[in-house]
This record gives structure tokens, sequence and C-alpha cells, in this order.
């Protein structure tokens, strides 16, 4: 028997049908792009800025009870969204749907504009519930309080990704080994990220712009008293046309939510463009002032606190449900792709998933 050896050619090197993948962002896309990798094999790594998962879907906690600070409510349209809600029924509560009202630049009801209401539903006890929950499988897979600063190819494997990170703490990091990165933020971290590594997804972000939200959270701890239980207005949220607040919304009137009276108030896309780099004091005073033109209340509140979100929402969306360069392989995810909702985040993140798989 003669052993022969014969000269094969060189094929790029073939991927396990398991793969790792690096998933930028813990927002609602994140994760249900984390998950649906996971259960269909793949292994991923999720890297979280913040300290918890769940990016704008968030409840800041205060002495006088939670304000949902970013998304205030979500809707349900799609089979695939109702479907994975059902899977935690206790966590997932309908909200007033029929009470959001519409107001004109004065604050009174527009009569003629109420339009034709969907179910409203929100998380519980806080926005973030939801994420969190389903962010729990992931375990030690999903790393928080860390900051990815720069994506390159792997310095032991060209064909691969690797990640630098920086920690709450300053610690620097390199994560390496990665068969794909999938980025899960809002476009402006997605486009620093991706730099030159896909002209492909630079190109389809480029068109993509999102507006800032300035939001106001105000506390009446003294109008839970019975004779002050409905300070103000009878409704519990409202859209409105005055010029700086967009929406306004009484937090304790949410399921599974504190009974102080709290009220949260978002500024419209070009008010809070207009103000983007002004202090936050001189904003809350000004949102203060709005808010009791448009209520009525003019109580001093016992708390107030303001949010800038750069990013809120999208104002031209990508016009696809995610973006996969195949051949850099580099994805991309968010609401942005073709919204600005939870609902799209969340099918953003499916999409991408089952599209990378
Ligand atoms: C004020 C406000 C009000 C809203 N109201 C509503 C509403 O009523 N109804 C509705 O349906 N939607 C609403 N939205 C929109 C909704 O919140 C979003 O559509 C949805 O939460 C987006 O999810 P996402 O996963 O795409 O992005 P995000 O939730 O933004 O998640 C992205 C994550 O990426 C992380 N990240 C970013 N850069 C990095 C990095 N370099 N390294 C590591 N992590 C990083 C962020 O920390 C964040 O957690 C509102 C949003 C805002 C801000």
């Amino acid at each position: 028997m003669s052993l022969r050896t014969s000269a094969k050619r060189s094929r790029p090197p073939k991927r396990s049908s398991s793969q790792h993948f690096a998933i930028v962002g813990a927002g609602i896309a994140g994760v249900a792009c984390a998950r649906t990798l996971v259960q269909a094999g793949h292994r991923v790594t999720v890297f979280e800025w913040n300290a918890q998962p769940g990016g704008r879907m968030v409840s800041d906690a205060t002495p006088f009870g939670s304000f949902d600070s970013g998304a205030q409510y979500f809707t349900v349209r799609d089979p695939r969204f109702k479907r994975v809600l059902q899977t935690t029924p206790e966590l997932c509560r309908p909200w007033s749907a029929n009470a959001v009202r519409v107001l004109d630049a004065h604050g009174r009801l527009a009569e003629a504009a109420l339009p034709q209401l969907e179910p409203h539903f929100v998380s519980q006890p806080g926005m973030n519930a939801l994420v969190a929950h389903w962010a729990k499988p992931l375990g030690d897979s999903l790393l928080t309080g860390v900051q990815v600063t720069q994506i390159e190819r792997d310095a032991l494997d060209a064909t691969r990704w690797q990640l630098r990170t920086e920690a709450d703490d300053g610690a620097v990091h390199v994560h390496s080994g990665f068969d794909a990165v999938l980025l899960a933020t809002p476009p402006n971290p997605a486009r620093r990220l991706l730099g030159e590594h896909s002209p492909q997804l630079k190109e389809q972000l480029a068109p993509v712009k999102v507006s800032p939200c300035w939001t106001l959270m105000i506390a009446f701890p003294n109008a839970t008293q019975p004779t002050l239980a409905h300070l103000g207005p009878q409704w519990n949220a409202a859209r409105s046309t005055h010029h700086r607040v967009a929406w306004l919304a009484r937090e304790s009137s949410k399921p599974g939510r504190q009974m102080v009276e709290r009220w949260t108030l978002q500024a419209s896309a070009d008010w809070s463009q207009e103000h983007l780099h002004d202090d936050a004091p001189r904003v809350e005073a000004k949102l203060l002032r709005a808010f009791a033109e448009i209520t009525g209340i003019r109580a001093e509140p016992a708390y107030a606190q303001t949010r800038c979100w750069p990013e809120a929402q999208t104002m031209v969306p990508a016009g696809k449900p995610h973006l996969w360069d195949a051949k850099a392989r580099i994805g991309a995810a968010g609401d942005w792709c073709t919204g600005h909702r939870v609902e799209e985040a969340f099918l953003s993140g499916l999409s991408l998933a089952l599209a990378v798989h």
C-alpha cells in the first residue's frame, strides 16, 4: 500500500454551523437578536454600555416612584411580537388606551382630532422589565457597563472580528474571535463603530435621521391625599401641539406603578433640537411653564428632573428591517431601520438574527 499525497487547493476556512456573534447594545433590538441566535444554537456576547439592559425602554427610580423616561408605551401590531409577549403576560399590561387625548396649542382638547386608538401597553413594574426579563437567559454572555469603542479585524485570524471595550472603571479590554458583529445601537454609535469596515452599510445608514428629545419628570407627593387625587386634568395622557411639548402622561395612571401623582412630559422634536445644548435648569424652567399652561397645574413640584435623549425618535428610517453585509459579516438593527417604535426595534433585531442564521 502506498501513501500518496496530493496537492490540495487552499479553501477559505469553513465556519462551523454554530458561530460566535458580538452584539453591541442590549436594547430590545439587541436582546431580541441575541435570544433568537442562542435559541438557534449560536454563541453570543452582548456588550451594553449602561448598567442594565433595556436601552430607551427604561424606568428612572426616584424617591416618589419611577418614571418611564424613554418609551412611554408600546403597540402590538405584528403577530410575532404578540406571540413573544404572550409568553410573559405578567410583565405586559394594557394602559388607559382610550384616554389618550389630542390637545391644541393652548392645551384645550381638540374635539375633532381624536384619533382611532389602538391598545397601548406598558411593561410592569417599569418599562425596562420586559427586556430585563428576556435578557436573563443570556447570563454571563451579557456584559453591562461596557462601552464598545472600536471594532477591528481579529489580530490572530483576519476572517474574524475583535472588539475593544472600556468598562465603567476605565478598564480596557480586547474581546476576540467573533464570526460576525451585529450593531444594535442608535444610528450614530453604529456609524462610529462601523467606520470604513463596510461601505455597503455606511451607504445604507447615511440617510437615516433621528431627532433628540428633552424629557421632564415631575412629582406632586401631596396630591396623593384623597381630595387632591386628581390634580389637574381628568385625562392621563395627551399628544399636544404646544410649540414646546409633544406628549404628557400621568405616570401614576399606569398599571403596576406607585400612586404618587407624577407626570412625564416630552418636548417636541423641533424644540428639543433647538435647545439641545441648553443646560438642564433652563430647560426644566421652560418645560415647567409649558406644563402649567397645558394642564393648569401651577403647584410647585416636590421633584423635578430633566433628561436629554440625543437620539430619541427616527425622522428618516433606513427602509429595511435590518442591515447585513454578508461579505464583511457586519450587521445592524434597531427601531431606525423601519420606524421609531419599540415594536419596530424588536422586529428589526429578530429579522437580523434570522438573516445571519
Ligand atoms: C423619549 C422617548 C420616548 C419614546 N416613546 C415611545 C413610545 O411611546 N412608544 C414606542 O413604541 N417607542 C417609543 N420610543 C422609542 C423606543 O424607545 C425605541 O424605539 C426602542 O426602545 C429602541 O430600541 P433599540 O433596541 O433599537 O435601541 P435602544 O433602546 O436605544 O438600545 C441601544 C442600546 O445600545 C447601547 N449602546 C449604544 N452604544 C453603545 C456602545 N458603543 N457600546 C455598548 N453599548 C452601546 C445603549 O446603551 C442602548 O442600551 C421613545 C423613545 C424615547 C427616547
